[in-house]
């Protein structure tokens, strides 16, 4: 049962409570959500709810009717995050885990590894000890491999991923590893899931090959019930009845997995399918049903793979999966980041330089915008996101290093560009470090248990209004009230607490305020995405480096423009973008915006650079990200 408690309970009143608990021989786990003080107690069953209830400071009781409950939704509402360094498994950056199947040697290993970091998977996957069918197929390296795995670590800075097989190799994995995997066929391995849950390291909790969902999560169960929560649940396929694929990969498990339980969920489509072509289609379907993250199978030369080479990607394959995995994530209100460890790396050389703790982002408007998205979805939590009230105040608290990041959009997929912060780009002297594209979703928001047919007022900003026409215009009654930002209109009705009110936001604004989403997805044009991207003074050490943004200006005569582009084309670069803006005092001369896919400022293209100089007025480059 969950004790929910009173949010000025005293501590004395904590101290009876726990002491009752314990007398009475319950395991007790103390939580807070949203500030408000918890306590979970798993005992015996026919609890007498009744009597806890009546416990000074207690403020409801709500029993957990299911089998499992550490890893119930009911003990814990928010989403666990599970930590790997850099990493986080379970929040909105997808998490891709690649590697072979089994480490043969340093230097295949090696090889797989530059390749999957390259494509951009975060953590690196290969089996030392090898749980085989038959005893005659390669057992794996054992703690020679292991060493392998942590030369990876060091040199490239993938955490590293591997199976454990006997709680025998805990010290051997303690000694190398990030997050221990028990594999399929030890999932019901009691001694080994007590062993893991001791070790207090991640785990990758593989569900068995005939094990239920209930089962699966009674064995995550057993390491919760050691105190270590730090539990990533993987599909690898159940045995059915249908030989044209190794398993049948359940991928209904991903929603139900999120209903009942508060723990990361990964999908594994090699093991699942056991064939190559059969493993990009699953993945992506995975992405698009909700997973936190993919376990992928790759290897360099896979028909001398000495085990499973028969449904490992080749590398370019893996980083063809990669850029549909980009693409596809947005759309479910995620990300796949491509310079996911090489910016955790940058920001904290930052702070090392500086020596003066957490590094911060100012957004536009309050918690719960797209920009606080945008914001929290780049840098992940290691940056502070720091809420601003307008566009030049978020370039000044740069300029000025009051921050160290901005975040501003630039486009909307459906209304354009967002001009004044074109402008803000070239009067300051600031560069673009990154970008990323958010789709924006607007949901009809209301006061917890609100109904659509009593609202009379509508809260949000003028141009939400205009993106969800269609759906307003079913519901000519209403009165539109305009607010300052999508999240201030959340505030707004919070506030005020009436039934007739309700706001047109994000569901994060929704979940933010605890107030309730009454209608999804209400904006006229689903495609509908922004463009934002991160200014900082100086450009980031070692960020990614794959697009450039320019500005420029030409004379005012045939063909200069023509000039320009003539450069790029002739250099294969392809052109992203090109948008013209008036130059402030100087009527009918255009300053153009220029985005391409190349680094303009690397050695390679040093020769586009100067031959665009010659043939420009004024040229900047304002970043390359
Ligand atoms: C593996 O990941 O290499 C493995 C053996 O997986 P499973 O336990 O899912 O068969
Ligand atoms: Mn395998």
């Amino acid at each position: 049962m969950i004790l929910v408690l009173k949010r000025e309970i005293t501590e004395e009143q904590k101290n009876h409570i726990r002491s009752i608990l314990r007398s009475e021989g319950y395991l007790i786990r103390e939580m807070s959500e949203h500030g408000q003080p918890l306590i979970g107690a798993i005992g015996k069953a026919g609890q007498d709810l009744d009597f806890f209830q009546q416990l000074p400071g207690v403020e409801r009781v709500i029993p957990i009717s299911s089998s499992f409950k550490l890893a119930s939704r009911k003990m814990r509402h928010e989403d666990t995050l599970v930590n790997v360094g850099d990493v986080v498994i379970g929040g909105e950056r997808i998490v891709v885990i690649a590697g072979p199947c089994a480490v043969e040697s340093r230097e295949q290993a090696l090889t797989i590894a530059r390749e999957v970091r390259k494509y951009g998977a975060v953590l690196f996957r290969g089996g030392a000890f090898k749980p085989r069918t038959s005893p005659y197929s390669f057992q794996g390296l054992g703690e020679e491999g292991l060493k392998i795995l942590a030369e990876i670590r060091e040199e490239l800075g993938l955490g590293i991923v591997t199976e454990i097989t006997s709680p025998a190799q805990a010290d051997m994995m303690m000694k190398y590893v990030d997050v221990v995997q028990v594999g399929a066929r030890n999932m019901q391995n009691f001694e080994l899931l007590k062993c893991v849950g001791r070790m207090g390291k991640p785990v990758l909790l593989k569900r068995g090959l005939a094990a239920t969902i209930e089962e699966w999560l009674m064995s995550a169960e057993y390491i919760l019930s050691e105190g270590n929560d730090h539990v990533v649940l993987c599909e690898r396929g159940i045995r059915t009845f249908e030989p044209y694929t190794r398993n049948t990969l359940d991928l209904s498990a991903i929603p139900v997995i999120k209903n009942l339980t508060h723990l990361p969920v990964i999908i594994d489509p090699s093991h699942a399918t056991g064939i190559r072509e059969k493993v990009s289609p699953m993945a992506r379907a995975a992405i698009a049903a909700g997973a936190d993250g993919l376990m992928i199978e790759v290897h360099h030369d896979p028909d001398r793979a000495l085990s499973d080479g028969p449904q490992s990607l080749y590398p370019k394959q893996f980083g063809q999966l990669m850029r549909d995995i980009y693409v596809i994530a947005p759309v479910i209100g995620k990300q796949l980041d491509f310079g996911y460890l090489d910016k955790a790396k940058a920001v904290e050389l930052m702070s090392a330089a500086r020596g003066d703790g957490d590094r911060r982002a100012a957004f536009l408007g309050e918690l719960g915008t797209f920009s606080h998205k945008a914001c929290t979805q780049y840098f992940g939590a290691k940056v502070k996101a720091v809420p601003t009230p307008s566009f030049t105040r978020i370039f000044e608290a740069v300029k000025s290093g009051e921050v160290d990041f901005g975040v501003v959009p630039l486009e909307n997929s459906l209304t354009g560009s967002i001009h004044e912060n074109y402008d803000l780009l070239l009067e300051y002297d600031l560069r673009i470090i990154g970008e990323i594209t958010i789709r924006i979703m607007h949901h009809l928001i209301a006061c917890p248990g609100g109904k659509i047919e009593t609202i009379q007022r509508v809260f949000s900003h003028p141009q939400v209004f205009q993106q969800c026409r269609q759906f307003l215009e079913q519901h000519q009654g209403w009165e539109l009230v305009s607010a300052k930002d999508t999240a201030t209109a959340v505030k707004q009705i919070k506030e005020g607490g009436l039934p007739t009110d309700a706001a047109i936001a994000s569901k994060e604004a929704a979940e933010i305020h605890g107030m309730a989403v009454i209608q999804e997805g209400i904006e006229t044009n689903p495609r509908n995405y922004t463009r934002f991207v991160v200014i900082a003074a100086e450009q980031l050490e070692n960020g990614p480096r794959r697009r450039s943004s320019l500005i420029y200006s030409t004379g005012n005569r045939p063909g200069a423009l023509f000039e320009t582009l003539k450069i790029f084309a002739g250099k294969d670069i392809n052109l992203v973008k090109l948008e013209s803006r008036p130059i402030h005092g100087k009527p009918w001369e255009y300053m153009f915006y220029v985005d391409i896919e190349a680094d303009i400022e690397s050695p390679a293209f040093k020769p586009v650079l100067d031959e665009l100089k010659k043939n420009t007025d004024y040229l900047r480059v304002l970043g390359c990200y």
